[in-house]
This record gives structure tokens, C-alpha cells and sequence, in this order.
């Protein structure tokens, strides 16, 4: 069966109504937030901007690692919540599967339109974004960009990886990482973003 996105749409809208006195939305094993995504914006690209041209490639990897942490973290705790066993788990067969219960939950946190182009086991996975925030926050502060900008989702795709052929949690967080050989923040039409094993 292939995984209904739409089902899992609807059970994180349905969920999130569920909030706390502080705004907490306890849902899918995790604690989320309603969080801007222009002060998101603001806050990684100021950060990068402030690191000044010398050290904006070591800016663009802590930013790219914070995101996997997240990622890996969020989305262990994700698929071992039991609204994941009633809702997700009946859609899947194989450990693949996984990846598309995963980008649409993503969707549905808003993180973008995550489409899984290429799923090679244990080697690679190929996603495309077209309405990545973090490419049109970043045109809408800086103009266009010479490089990738959505480090974000680029963290995010590798922990994916990490999550189905890494070492078993917590080991499996940096086993692999992404690239954004195409990102809208440049130009291109969508952003895409490519996962494979670390070389370190
Ligand atoms: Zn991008």
C-alpha cells in the first residue's frame, strides 16, 4: 500500500489543535511550536551574515548539523509514537516506505513539499522542494543567493537516511549528509537536495 499523505495531513491538523497553557502541541511523540518562519529566517541567515564572509561556510555547517540533530531527534521520536502505529504503520511494507511516511509528515508540519525523487537503499535519496521557506525568506532578506540556502531541509534529508540505514539511534545522526545541488534561493526552479553516506 502506498503511503496516504493525506491521512497523515489530517491527523497532525486534527492533532495540533491540542495545544498547552504555553502553546506546546504534544503530537506524534514530540513537542512542537507554532514558530514563524520569518524570524526563523532572520535568526539562520543573520547568524550567517554576522559570521562574516571567512567563516560563512563554518556558519552554513552548523546550521545544516543543527537541522540533522533536529530532524534525526524529531522524527525517531516520530515514528516510535503510537499515533505513528495507528496512522502510518498499517500504510507501510518496507523500510522505504518510511521516507514518505516521513516528507509527509513534514509537509504537514510545514517544512515543505517534500517530494521523494530517488530512493536508492543505503546509498541515496533524491528530494525535491518547490516552496522551501528558507529560499524565499532568504530572496525576500538578501536578494539571490551563489549558493544552496536551505540548510534546514538539507539537514533534514540526511537525518531521513541516517533514521533508515545508520547505525541504530543515537549513533546513526551524521552517517550521512546532504547536498542542495539546486535551490530557488539561486535561481533554479525548485531546490533539490541529495543524501548519501559521510565520507568521514
Ligand atoms: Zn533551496
Amino acid at each position: 500500500m502506498a503511503i496516504d499523505g493525506r491521512k497523515i495531513l489530517h491527523a497532525v491538523m486534527e492533532g495540533s489543535l491540542i495545544r498547552d497553557a504555553k502553546g506546546i502541541i504534544p503530537l506524534f511523540g514530540v513537542y512542537l511550536s507554532l514558530f514563524s518562519v520569518q524570524y526563523y529566517n532572520k535568526l539562520s541567515f543573520d547568524f550567517e551574515k554576522r559570521m562574516g564572509k571567512r567563516k560563512e561556510k563554518e556558519a552554513e555547517v552548523l546550521l545544516i548539523e543543527a537541522a540533522q540533530e533536529c530532524g534525526y531527534a524529531t522524527f525517531q521520536g516520530i515514528r516510535n509514537s503510537w499515533e505513528w502505529e495507528e496512522i502510518v504503520m498499517p500504510m507501510i511494507e518496507s523500510r522505504e516506505d518510511q521516507v514518505f511516511g516521513f516528507t509527509a509528515v513534514s509537509f504537514a508540519f510545514g517544512w515543505g513539499d517534500m517530494e521523494v525523487k530517488e530512493l536508492i537503499p543505503d546509498e541515496k535519496l533524491l528530494i525535491q522542494v518547490s516552496d522551501s521557506y528558507e529560499a524565499t525568506g532568504y530572496m525576500q532578506l538578501h536578494g539571490s543567493a551563489n549558493s544552496g540556502k536551505c540548510y534546514m531541509l538539507r539537514g533534514v534529508a540526511a537525518a531521513f537516511m541516517g533514521l533508515l540505514y545508520g547505525e541504530d539511534y543515537p549513533d546513526g545522526c551524521f552517517n550521512f549528509s546532504a547536498e542542495e545541488p539546486l535551490c530557488r534561493a539561486k535561481g533554479d526552479s525548485y531546490c533539490e537536495f541529495v543524501a548519501r553516506r559521510s565520507s568521514h
